[in-house]
């Protein structure tokens, strides 16, 4: 292995994917290359999830597959970091003894004082500009896409979560709210945009009841700060908690102009008795006031959603209020998953839903929200749209993967007189929509621009493109 590189493969929500991409900066800082394989690297970091069972139980058997590796390369320093590293620490320690070092989700910066440590070990060779780690775009299999790319910059706001949904193992693993200082977000945002990001996302598990510990001002206030930093094309933010939407912040974030018209808004269900259950902190019209509100600051939003379904305690009757609200067509896109218990949570002690019947209300909703989701994209049909490239797709290495300011993924043909550099450069393609699926579009790539403000300049098309055109 001529350089030192270092593979992070990063499991679960935005929050871990932020927490990689500052492993990601500490090691770039320290000289160390990417490795797109685990098979390549001296270092390997397994960013871990545990908001479900089967993120845990992939968790485990990443860890059983890295064994073999570790075996055949003894030097190799195999990392176990997210929040299933804080949850299960001793346990880690039994089951994986092969595993390195466990940090948890409070020990970012010693895990990343300890892969500067570890650099020394590794020997150094030609490194060469091209592999510095900013480069690369997109994951690995199993990963969060485009965790590193160039031009998307993640930003965590706050840690930590004092909400206590019941469902919920963040506050237990991550702990109460822990919002960082505005001029530290500030500060950062500036240098991931000096390091070439166009768009940010700004990341809490409640990011929208974010507090300046300073009283310097709330998520509002925030973001507009943040909009005023030069060279910010885009800005986004994940995930939101809709109790702390009021009709002045959204107001507040409808006046910035680089704000993505994309708002996800967690419903979770729509059944009053499962919200009270769940501890949600609304009702069901309450949350439908603030779509309302997100309507009417933001007319072309795309709203998009999560949802649990077999909640302990969900009857059939719960269950048609949520069916009947995705069937209204209100959400671009909605994430939904079967509840699944989480050791230490109150629900995890209440009756469960059989998981059959879980499965096949998860199935009838999935169903219902395809629909919906398909026919919004297929709304996009023979329009061009600016959107972001993403990096390779995951697929089909011969295509890209671009997103669109709603958070639509795009998948094109690489241009032909496309190069990898341009991905930095050259962010901003703009797309011809083709087809329409349940996952996103399929486009033809027409253009591409430096700035999301600039006109863009017509790509060459490929002779095959001709031919069948
Ligand atoms: S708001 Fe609820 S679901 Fe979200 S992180 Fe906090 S406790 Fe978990």
């Amino acid at each position: 292995m001529p350089v030192a590189s270092i593979y992070i493969e990063t499991h679960g929500c935005q929050m871990n994917e932020a927490d990689s991409q500052y492993i990601a900066d500490r090691a770039a800082s320290a000289g160390y290359a990417v490795a797109e394989r685990a098979e390549d690297a001296h270092v390997v970091i397994l960013n871990t999830c545990t908001v479900r069972d089967n993120a845990e139980r992939r968790a485990y058997g990443r860890m059983g597959h890295l064994k073999s590796l570790k075996n055949a390369h003894p030097a190799l320093k195999l990392i176990v970091t997210g929040c299933l590293a804080e949850q299960d620490r001793d346990r880690m320690r039994l089951i994986a003894p092969h595993v390195d070092a466990v940090f948890g989700t409070s020990e970012l910066k010693q895990l990343g004082d300890a892969i500067t440590r570890w650099r020394e070990e590794f020997s150094e060779t030609d490194a060469g500009e091209e592999l510095v780690l900013r480069m690369p775009i997109g994951g690995s299999p199993d990963c969060v896409a485009g965790a590193f790319s160039p031009v998307r910059g993640f930003v965590t706001v706050q840690r930590g979560c004092s909400y206590y949904c019941t469902f919920c193992i963040v506050p237990h693993v991550r702990g109460r709210f822990d919002h960082r200082p505005m001029a530290e977000v500030l500060s950062e945002v500036r240098q991931r945009v000096e390091e070439g990001a166009r768009e940010v996302m700004l990341v809490g598990q409640t990011v929208n009841s974010y507090r300046d510990p300073a009283q310097d001002g709330d998520f509002g206030r925030l973001c507009a700060r943040v909009a005023q930093i030069p060279g910010l094309e885009r800005l986004t933010f994940i995930s939101p908690h809709p109790k702390d939407f009021t009709r002045e912040m959204l107001r507040e974030l409808s006046q910035i102009p680089q704000m993505n018209p994309r708002m996800h808004l967690p419903l979770q269900s729509a059944s009053d008795v499962m919200l009270r259950r769940m501890n949600r902190k609304y009702t069901f019209s309450q949350y439908m006031e603030k779509a309302e509100w997100i309507r009417e600051f933001f007319p072309d939003a795309a709203i998009t959603t999560d949802f649990i379904v077999g909640f302990p305690g969900e009857t059939e009757q719960d269950f048609q209020a949520t069916l009947d609200c995705v069937r209204s067509g209100m959400f671009a896109n909605a994430y939904m998953y079967i509840y699944s218990k989480r050791r230490g949570t109150p629900a995890a002690h209440w009756e469960q839903v059989e998981p059959a019947v879980a499965s096949e209300r998860h199935a009838r909703l999935a169903d219902a929200q395809n629909a919906v989701a398909r026919a919004y994209h297929e709304r996009k049909i023979g329009t061009q749209v600016r959107t972001l490239v993403q990096g390779v797709s995951k697929k089909d290495g011969s295509k890209l993967a671009a997103k669109t300011l709603d958070n639509v993924t795009v998948i094109v043909s690489q241009p032909p007189d496309y190069e990898e550099r341009l991905y930095a450069s050259e962010p901003w393609l703009d797309v011809r929509i083709d087809s329409g699926h349940k996952w996103g579009c399929d486009g033809t790539v027409v253009g591409r621009a430096r700035r999301f403000a600039d006109r863009g300049s017509p790509v060459k098309t490929a002779l095959i493109n001709l031919l069948t055109a």
